[in-house]
């Protein structure tokens, strides 16, 4: 295992960095295969010193006015954008996705901090006067308490923006745990945070695997744990976390049906589906990881679709000078696991159509690298149709019709996201009224929300009932108050009348 220069991959708690204890767990460069720092093994007594910081930090944050918690924010929003370039870098390098993709992440982030910087109005409550004669009635959205953040190696800056600013904002504390595989971006949104003036104790970034998650879940200072990563992790997350009085909102995996009708814009389409199967090596939970060919559409759009996945360039993404179209996928042991599952299709009796097994990537030999793969032909049963692949390959499977492309779609056991691909608004009207997913495109590859709208996962897919963004994560970081109120004396006009 090649060592180049350790990144530093501190703690931050109560105001203060604090070095790591080693040794920890490898952060790779996925581009070369280098080990780029040890990410620190965390566990319980570095958990409880961030909560207990928290919560001691919580009385004075949730007194903080929400236009002065906004403009914390504010400044937040001008920092994460001067130092996009070094965020850029820093996701490319330890995550692997191309510059570009980076970018494309961290603007999501962006919109995530500048929704947070509208807090007051998203804070209004309701009210009714005259609730009864001389009775009036308004609602206060208060703050939780401590909330805490475990994300997921695939958007190292992105997913942790999607909680920890709206958190803040509602007047919470926060601890995040990023993932051990990618903590560095998580170091540097901190040290922004830190530097736009964030209070001691109010934000707290920890690092580890499961002892640290497992104190999270257990500290009895912690209200809310908002979390994103797989299936299996989420449902223990949500289970574990609920059984000790928690609020949960826990986001899983995912598998995204996209289904093509014999109408589609082929041009358009396979445009379209490239993006959504190859674009971040397939690294994402929205990806389109199963195109539904119905009728004539695949004679149409898949002979397009080989050409366009053959013309993917892969390579090494830590050389801003020279962007390859795909990097790399996060681990060795990542990239075994998608290829053992693209021969197991094959075992299975699918069609490896564009094989990106066997890439080479002369000038980084050792990095991890998968090509554009469609499997052609999958049938449902088949290990690839039912699980996760997280990595760069399009299944396709071939429907009769419409009906039959939905009733596959809505036996999957996940529900996040799926797209029609048609110049039908009768068919686009039909699948978006009847498919399972929380989410749904229409001529749209990767329908993942914006901050301003709830990233609204279904099924397997999530576990809760407030989703992450937009106004229920404003629910979910809050409590309601209802104020019943009517005041006693002599007349109304007693009080302005001066007494003698
Ligand atoms: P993961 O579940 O392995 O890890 C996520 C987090 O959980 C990490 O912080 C990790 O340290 C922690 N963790 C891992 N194993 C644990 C255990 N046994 N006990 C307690 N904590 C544990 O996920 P990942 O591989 O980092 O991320 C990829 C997955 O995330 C994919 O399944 C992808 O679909 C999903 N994801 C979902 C969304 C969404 O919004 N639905 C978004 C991004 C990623």
């Amino acid at each position: 295992m090649a060592k180049s220069d350790s990144a530093p991959c501190p703690l931050y708690i109560d105001g203060a960095w604090i070095d790591p204890k080693l040794p920890g767990t490898p952060v790779f460069n996925p581009s070369t295969g280098e080990v780029i720092a040890e990410c620190p093994a965390g566990g319980a007594a570095e958990v409880h010193a961030a909560v207990e910081a928290a919560a001691a930090a919580f009385p004075a944050w949730r007194d903080t006015p929400p236009v002065e918690r906004a403009r914390l924010f504010f400044r937040y929003r001008q920092l994460v954008e001067k130092n996009f370039d070094r965020l850029c870098l820093s996701v490319t390098r330890e995550h692997g996705k191309t510059l570009a993709e980076s970018k494309g992440s961290i603007y999501r982030g962006l919109e995530n901090i500048e929704y947070a910087c509208g807090i007051p109005s998203l804070l209004f409550g309701d009210t009714l006067e005259n609730l009864a004669r001389g009775v009036d009635c308004e609602t206060f959205l208060q703050p939780l308490g401590v909330c805490a953040g475990i994300t997921p190696f695939n958007f190292p800056a992105m997913v942790p923006l999607w909680m920890f600013p709206l958190a803040l904002a509602c007047g919470n504390t926060f601890v995040l745990k990023p993932s051990e595989k990618v903590p560095l971006s998580a170091v540097l949104l901190t040290e922004l945070l830190a530097e736009a003036g964030v209070p001691k104790g109010v934000f707290n970034l920890v690092h580890g695997g499961r002892p640290a998650v497992d104190a999270l879940l257990s500290h009895p200072k912690v209200r809310a744990v908002s979390f994103v990563g797989s299936t299996p992790i989420a449902k223990y997350i949500y289970e574990t976390g609920t059984r000790h009085g928690k609020r949960v909102q826990a986001n899983g995996g995912a598998k995204n049906y996209i289904v093509v009708m014999p109408d589609a814009d082929v041009p358009k389409t396979v445009e379209a589906l490239a993006t959504a199967a190859f674009g971040c090596a397939g690294e994402r939970c929205m990806a389109g990881s199963t195109a539904i060919a119905v009728g004539a559409a695949a004679g149409r759009f898949l002979p397009s679709m080989a050409e366009a996945a053959r013309a993917i360039k892969v390579g090494p993404t830590d050389r801003p000078t020279q962007q390859p179209d795909m990097g790399p996928v996060i681990t060795g042991q990542h990239r075994d696991r998608i290829l053992g599952l693209v021969a197991s299709s094959e075992k299975e009796g699918a069609k490896v159509l564009c094989d990106g097994r066997g890439v080479k990537v002369p000038d980084a030999p050792n990095g991890f690298y998968v090509g554009a793969t469609i499997v052609d032909q999958v049938r449902e049963g088949m290990t690839l149709s039912r699980e996760e692949v997280f990595g760069p390959v399009l299944n396709v499977m071939r429907m009769d019709d419409l009906d039959s492309a939905i009733e596959q779609a809505n036996r999957s056991a996940f529900g996040n996201g799926a797209a029609i691909f048609t110049n039908s608004g009768r068919a686009a009207r039909e699948f978006k009224h009847r498919v399972k997913a929380g989410m749904v495109g229409i001529n749209v590859g990767v329908p993942a929300t914006m901050a301003m709208f709830p990233f609204t996962g279904w099924d397997d897919s999530f576990y809760g009932d407030l989703h992450i963004q937009g106004r229920e994560a404003v629910q979910f970081y809050t409590q309601q108050k209802v104020i019943t109120s009517r005041w006693f004396g002599g007349e109304v006009s007693d009080v302005w009348r001066s007494k003698p």
